[in-house]
């Protein structure tokens, strides 16, 4: 199979385009040509030389992502799925806001890390996406802003699977992103949010970029959060805390926690006080975003009561941690991550 155009960054296509005897500015063209004319056919790249387009058709395909179904929200929030080449299907979700328009992606076919309030990890990890094929998600996503003469503005990977468990495509991707020649998206309007893959997250430290960082925290200590979420037996509370404390003082930047509240089990004003407590110990830079979790049929979770909810956030505002409770976005169309591909798999499976 022939490697995907979207899988190059700006560099690696300029050492490709030298080997074929041309100048690196060559490669310049042809990222403007898929990034900003947004073209899906070499042909159709008229200032290149036939045989230049020839050699890429000849090395290169594009992503086809192929749109099986898609829903729209009453908000405007529209979720995808898409159909892959090896008939595996990806979620990617595009959120209108007041502030612009944010695309939410995927980074892998299914996911291993096991939260336990997560639909996209019931069926396990099945493959990992190319950074490509991330690209690609993007790409669609403005294809579709561009009929109104929109842009995507702001990305997030929290969609299906965890980012650092596929560490090199997402950077690529990221890098792709964020550079000028291609879709320009500024680096302080991308998130990356993790599980806590520790050794991945003192890469990231290093990478010496604006991204935001989010870790998904849903628990103030180790044993709560073993329960919720296996991959903190892998990763301990305390050396995540440590990873992300190194991570902001190298990057001098704020770290967001998410906290999906689950009735009954972590969302006691107790565990607002802990993880206050955690985050002041640390002198930790943070910002909590507490999400009132989807029902997930399969698990047995139910929604903390809005009061519940506002007990809990003032415990955090009282202590000095900046909190926000997150607008929630197509709760009307299953918005959740993983559901309409965990539904799309049920029907596929009738
Ligand atoms: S929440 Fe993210 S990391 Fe956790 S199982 Fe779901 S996709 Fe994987």
């Amino acid at each position: 199979m022939k490697p995907f155009i979207y899988d190059y960054t700006l560099e690696e296509l300029q050492t490709w385009v030298k080997e074929q005897g041309e100048p690196a500015f060559r490669a310049g063209q042809i990222f403007d040509w898929i990034y900003v004319k947004r073209v899906t056919d070499f042909e159709n790249m008229t200032n290149l030389s036939k045989s230049l387009r020839t050699k890429l058709n000849d090395s290169f395909q594009f992503v086809t992502l192929k749109e099986i179904t898609h829903m729209k929200s009453s908000d405007g929030t529209i979720k995808f799925l898409f159909g892959l080449h090896d008939d595996h299907a990806i979620e990617t979700v595009v959120m209108k806001h007041n502030y612009g328009n944010s695309v939410c992606v995927t980074t892998q076919v299914g996911c291993r890390v096991g939260c336990t309030f997560c639909a996209s990890t019931l069926g396990g990890l099945k493959r990992n996406l190319t950074a490509g094929e991330i690209v690609a998600q993007v790409v669609a996503a403005q294809k579709i802003l561009d009929e109104t003469n929109e842009r995507v503005s702001s990305i997030v990977i929290m969609g299906t699977g965890e980012p650092f468990e596929n560490y090199e495509a997402t950077m690529n991707f990221l890098r792709i992103m964020i550079h000028e020649k291609g879709l320009n998206i500024g680096q302080r309007h991308i998130t990356v949010s993790t599980s806590g893959i520790v050794p991945s997250i003192y890469k990231f430290a290093e990478e010496n970029t604006q991204i935001n960082l989010a870790i998904s925290i849903h628990a103030p200590n180790d044993k709560l959060r073993s329960k919720l979420m296996p991959v903190n037996r892998r990763f301990p509370f305390e050396d995540v805390m440590k990873a992300l404390k190194f991570y902001q003082e190298k990057t001098g930047r704020r770290i967001t926690f998410e906290y999906a509240l689950i009735g009954g089990v972590n969302d006691q004003v107790e565990h607002a006080e802990e993880l206050a407590e955690v985050l002041i110990r640390m002198d930790m830079l943070a910002h909590v975003n507490l999400i009132p979790v989807n029902y997930v049929p399969e698990r047995d979770y139910v929604r903390t009561p809005k009061n519940e909810i506002f007990k809990f956030y003032n415990a955090l505002i009282d202590r000095g941690i900046n909190a926000t409770i997150r607008r929630e976005q197509g709760h009307d169309i299953a918005a959740a991550c993983g559901q309409l591909r965990a539904k799309h798999l049920e029907s596929n499976a009738r």
